[in-house]
C-alpha cells in the first residue's frame, strides 16, 4: 500500500526550528493535524497550511496527544474555525474549561506566558470528540488508532497511523540531525512506571516511523523507545541518589541540570541544539517533575 503523505510544519517556536511540530495530512476534501501547537505559533501554522494550498477552514480535524500548551494550545481557535478536536477523556474538561490549566502554567511562567504560548481559547463542547483507547478514528478514508499512553501525563494519547505513530512525548524529545534524545519529565503526572508500560505498548505495535511532537519522522524506532527506556531508568537511578541529601527544590533542578548539560557534552551538541532542546523541554521543569513523582508516587518526604 502507497504511504500517505504526512507533513511536518515546523511552528518556529520562539524562532527556532526543529521546537514543536505539527503534522499535516491531506484528505480527499479538507486536512487533518496532529496537534495544534500552541496560540503564540499560529501564524508559522498558518503559513504551512498555506504553503500546501490550504486556509485553517480546511482543517477539519486536530487530534491532540494531550493538553500541554504546546501541543494543544490553539486547539479552541481551531474548533472556532470549524475543526473538530479529538482528545483524551481526562483531557477533554481541560478543553472545555482551560482556567485551571492556564492558572498553573501563569504560576509557573509568570509574564513570560502570552509571548511564549499566546491565547488558549476554550472548545466549545460541540467541537469536542473525546476519543476511546483502542478504537479506530474513522476520518473519510484515513484510519487513526488512539493508544492509552501515560508516563509523560495521564492523559496521553499516541496515534498508530498506517506504519507510524504520532508520539506526542511519550516517544521522548530529539531533534533531527543528533543521535541524542531527552526525556521529557515535567509534573503534576509523571510516572516512570506507567511510562516504561506505554512504551512497552508501543513496540508491541512494531511501528516501520516514530513522529515524536519534538521533532520529526525518524525510522530507527528500537534505538528511538530504547533510548527513552535508559533515560528513565538512568532519571529514576540519579533520583534514588539525589534524594538521600534532601535537597531543596532549587538544589534538585540545579544538579539535575548539570547532570543532564553534562550527558549532553558527550553526545557533542552544539550551542544552538541545546538551546532548543531547552525550549523543548526546560530541564528545571523535569526536575520538579521528578520531585513530584518522588513524593507523589515513591511516598518520599
Ligand atoms: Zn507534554
Amino acid at each position: 500500500m502507497a504511504q500517505t503523505r504526512i507533513v511536518t510544519l515546523d511552528l518556529n517556536f520562539q524562532g527556532r526550528p526543529h521546537a514543536i511540530a505539527a503534522y499535516l495530512i491531506r484528505r480527499s476534501s479538507g486536512a487533518v493535524l496532529i496537534e495544534s501547537g500552541p496560540g503564540s505559533t499560529l501564524a508559522s501554522l498558518t503559513a504551512g497550511l498555506t504553503a500546501e494550498g490550504l486556509s485553517p477552514r480546511d482543517v477539519t480535524h486536530v487530534l491532540l496527544t494531550h493538553i500541554h500548551l504546546d501541543h494543544a494550545g490553539a486547539a479552541g481557535w481551531f474548533a472556532r474555525q470549524g475543526a473538530e478536536i479529538i482528545v483524551h477523556r481526562v483531557g477533554a474538561p481541560h478543553l472545555l474549561n482551560p482556567e485551571k490549566l492556564i492558572a498553573s502554567a501563569t504560576r509557573i511562567y509568570g509574564d513570560r506566558m502570552d509571548s511564549l504560548w499566546g491565547e488558549f481559547l476554550s472548545v466549545p463542547e460541540n467541537k469536542l470528540h473525546v476519543a476511546k483507547d483502542g478504537e479506530e478514528i474513522e476520518i473519510g478514508d484515513l484510519r487513526f488508532l488512539p493508544v492509552n499512553t501515560p508516563g509523560h501525563a495521564e492523559h496521553h494519547y499516541a496515534y498508530q497511523f498506517e506504519d507510524l505513530i504520532f508520539t506526542g512525548d511519550v516517544g521522548g524529545v530529539r531533534i533531527p540531525g543528533y543521535q541524542y534524545l531527552r526525556v521529557p519529565m515535567p509534573p503534576p503526572e509523571l510516572h516512570i512506571e506507567r511510562w516504561r508500560e506505554s512504551l512497552a505498548k508501543l513496540r508491541a505495535l512494531k511501528p516501520a516511523r516514530l513522529a515524536p511532537t519534538h521533532f520529526g519522522i525518524f525510522d530507527d524506532v528500537d534505538w528511538q523507545l530504547n533510548e527513552v527506556e535508559k533515560g528513565l531508568d538512568s532519571a529514576a537511578r540519579w533520583l534514588e541518589h539525589a534524594m538521600k541529601n534532601e535537597p531543596s527544590v532549587e538544589e534538585l533542578r540545579e544538579s539535575f541540570t548539570r547532570w543532564v548539560l553534562g550527558e549532553g557534552k558527550s553526545a557533542e551538541l552544539s550551542e544552538q541544539v541545546v538551546k532548543v532542546y531547552e525550549l523543548a523541554n526546560p530541564l528545571g521543569m523535569s526536575a520538579d517533575g521528578l520531585s513530584r513523582y518522588w513524593k507523589k508516587v515513591r511516598g518520599g518526604g
